[in-house]
């Protein structure tokens, strides 16, 4: 969807269901703004339900301070109107409760943003504001000085965050991976310490930016093949939203279409609504022109090239797993006989792998061994058709949060040799 597109009324009423469906919110807590080119700003109302709101209940406040709408503007319009007047390129801020980032805030610390490279891509350094009392000036000053000083992403002492971005989408990204950020560092602790990308690692990923040739790209030679695979990829990376294995900037999904082409999720993304004409086609090492395919396009043409029965992979980072990730820690697939089966052993790569080693990303990943997790960067599926692929990872992501949850409670027994001897019979799984 392009949400450049969208009067300012509609743009925060999507916006804020979206943080509302995903538990991002509770019913009263929060407020999303708008500025506009006239420096008119757009807010949500004061008490209206969060859940039933709508772009008619968007409140107006004129540059002048006149109040346009059938509401009072939020209580904590002070703080939004102090944080564009120190900002000028801010355009759109997001502010609410998200139960991780809130236990950051009560615990007063600051997330460490390079677990993955895009938490940290995201936030950056994320600031930190005193408390002060809700809806005040001094609360305003407070946070405003934070976003002054360059941060783009604040959390509030006892309090909640507050994002800033060029546009609510922007915001909205950014507030959405920082509570990614603080929920996987959380579940992380429960196995370990996490560990956090080097200078040198976050480099290499920005670095790894892609730069294929282009060939011309006509809609009209599209096979059924093509237009079937297309829909299908959308409709997964949407519901692979739903589902909470994506957050809007994380993961990609390619699905082959022959011997030497294959189509890809494009960059940037958001995951919550993708269009079939937005998916890039990928032709003998060439892409189609006018779209960047997503930065992970070199390694999947690898596996495509080394596996020519696989037909889609995925790389995602959904949070148990990426728990597990973040703690350069294998998950065990001795839990479940359904697991074992559909995963066998899963790998575990270096993070550098799939910037600069694809010979041993390549021998990791097959259909015989279609899942691995890769340190600080997700994990990686494939499978002999979308829909597989799709259904191993969420057994793999099932399988972290038993493990994890298995925790407190003593931790999970793994099935015996025996058990998993007679499983590989009973299903004659190859060797
Ligand atoms: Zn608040």
């Amino acid at each position: 969807m392009n949400y450049a597109y969208l009067h300012p009324r509609d743009e925060i009423a999507l916006t804020l269901s979206r943080i509302y469906r995903y538990k991002m919110t509770t019913t009263s807590g929060g407020n999303l703004s708008i500025i506009d080119e006239n420096g008119d700003l757009w807010i949500t109302p004061s008490r209206v339900d969060k859940g039933t709101l709508t772009p008619a209940d968007i409140v107006c406040v004129k540059k002048d301070g006149t109040v346009v709408g059938p509401h009072k503007p939020s209580s904590e319009y002070p703080f939004h109107r102090a944080i564009y007047d120190v900002r000028p390129d801010i355009k759109a801020i997001v502010h609410a409760h998200p139960m991780a980032l809130v236990a950051f805030s009560i615990s007063k610390k600051v997330p460490d943003t390079k677990l993955i490279p895009q938490t940290y891509r995201w936030n950056g350094q994320v600031g930190f504001a005193p408390y002060g009392i809700p809806g005040s000036e001094d609360l305003g000053q407070k946070i405003a000085v934070k976003f002054a000083d360059g941060f783009d992403s604040v959390i509030l002492e006892s309090h909640g965050v507050c994002c800033g971005g060029k546009t609510l989408q922007d915001a909205f990204q950014r507030f959405e991976t920082l509570e990614l950020c603080c929920k996987t560092e959380i579940k992380a602790s429960l196995l370990g310490e996490p560990k956090f990308l080097s200078e040198q690692q976050l480099q290499l990923e920005s670095k790894s930016d892609v730069r294929l040739e282009t060939f011309e790209y006509d809609p009209g030679m599209m096979s059924i093949t093509e237009k079937e695979l297309r829909n299908k990829i959308c409709h997964f990376v949407e519901r692979g939203y739903r589902q909470r294995l994506l957050a809007g900037s994380t993961g990609t999904f390619s699905a082959r279409i022959g011997a030497d082409s294959f189509l890809i999720t494009p960059r940037p993304l958001d995951r919550y609504s993708v269009l079939p004409e937005e998916i890039v086609m990928i032709r003998k090492g060439k892409r189609e022109a006018g779209k960047s395919p997503s930065h992970a396009v070199l390694s999947h043409q690898a596996i495509y090239d080394a596996h020519p029965d696989v037909q889609a992979i995925i790389n995602a980072c959904p949070l148990n797993a990426l728990a597990f990730s973040v703690c350069h820690k294998e998950i065990d697939t001795r839990t479940l006989p359904e697991c074992y089966i559909f995963l066998r052993e899963v790998g575990l790569l270096p993070f550098e792998t799939t910037f600069n080693d694809y010979a041993a990303m390549t021998a990791q990943l097959s259909l015989r061994h279609p899942a691995a997790v890769l340190c600080n960067n997700g994990v990686m599926v494939v499978g002999r058709d979308l829909l597989s692929a799709f259904d191993q990872l969420e057994v793999l992501e099932c399988s972290a949060e038993a493990i994890l949850n298995s925790l407190p409670i003593g931790g999970h027994v793994p099935m015996s040799k025996q058990v998993i001897d007679d499983i590989c019979k009973a299903f004659n799984l190859p060797e």
